[in-house]
């Protein structure tokens, strides 16, 4: 039997509309609007175009949202006095640094000036530690997103052989932890893995975060297994792929998510929760 797809599209927008009534409620409350503040250098399209729909969704949810939009010649310092004027600015929860960054700047130095408790893409070092504690503060969001998808399938995490392809600091190592935590049992590989096909064969649950196009193929996959693709492969057509093998593994696998319309939506959907337990916190400090 066909795999159930997971519609990540509808997902978010379910999730979004429930953070939308939150935020009202909150802001009867307590008079706070939670506040994203997105900050691009550059022109690269992509970027620009992540940031637009980042602002777009904030506004639809209620959150008040402040973009930043500064030229590529922004000197590492003049970017790291606004990131310290965001941290001390009381109407912004949320501050987002959109990468990649010029070349001129640190990442690095940059991510990690922004305060940890306004780091809404849990990337400072300080969050990391805390996912790897098993109690974070702010999960970044894909991975967030990922747990989600799994979640809404009704299957329980707890005792499930897990594979995770990519070990990269933003996707595959904290998706790991994060099923690690609910009890998953986590294989990580990565380019070096040998007999990648078996080891995935052995999963209940995979998720692809590799960035090469449709890459995980249907001998891969255990049959009813649940199948998150994180991959976005531009074709040369322009289309956009995931890393899966979509038809054939879709024939095989018990839920699948799409690519477009699948990890993508719920990413933007988990920012949003990310900043609005920001503001929440910041009345209410845990
Ligand atoms: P990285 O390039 O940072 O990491 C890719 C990982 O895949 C690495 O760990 C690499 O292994 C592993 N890998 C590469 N080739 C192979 C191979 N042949 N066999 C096994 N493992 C391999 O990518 P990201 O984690 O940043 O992103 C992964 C994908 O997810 C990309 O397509 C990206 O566009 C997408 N993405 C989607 C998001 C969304 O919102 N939907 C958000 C973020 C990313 P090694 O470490 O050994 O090099």
């Amino acid at each position: 039997m066909a795999a159930q797809i997971i519609d990540g599209k509808a997902l978010a927008l379910s999730v979004r509309a429930e953070i939308a009534r939150e935020v009202e409620q909150f802001h009867e409350h307590s008079g706070i609007r939670p506040g994203l503040a997105a900050v691009l250098v550059g022109d690269d399209p992509a970027s620009a175009i992540y940031v637009r729909n980042k602002k777009i969704a904030c506004e639809k949810a209620g959150l008040y949202p402040e973009e930043y939009k500064l030229p590529s010649s922004t000197s590492q310092e003049d970017l790291y006095a606004l990131i310290q004027k965001l941290n001390n600015d009381p109407k912004i929860h949320g501050i987002l640094v959109q990468l990649p960054l010029p070349n001129h700047i640190e990442s690095k130095i940059i991510l990690e000036a922004v305060s940890p408790h306004k780091d809404a893409d849990g990337f400072h070092p300080y969050n990391v530690g805390r996912l790897v504690e098993g109690d974070p503060v702010f999960t970044a969001c894909t991975p967030k997103g990922v747990i989600h998808m799994i979640e809404s399938t009704g299957q329980s995490m707890s005792g499930k052989r897990a594979v995770v392809i990519g070990r990269s600091n933003i996707v595959g190592k904290p998706v790991a932890l994060l099923l690690m935590h609910r009890h998953a049992t986590v294989t990580v590989c990565h380019s070096r893995t040998q007999d990648l096909p078996a080891v995935c064969r052995e999963a209940d649950i995979v998720v692809a975060a590799i960035g090469r196009a449709q890459f995980v193929t249907a001998d891969m996959i255990k049959e009813g297994a649940i199948v998150i693709d994180v991959g976005i492969n531009r074709r040369e057509d322009g289309s956009l792929v995931g890393d899966v093998d979509f038809e054939p593994v879709k024939e095989k696998a018990g839920w699948i998510t799409p690519v477009p319309g699948g990890v993508g939506p719920m990413t933007i959907a988990m920012l949003l929760q990310n900043t609005l337990e920001s503001a929440k916190r910041s009345v209410t400090p845990s």
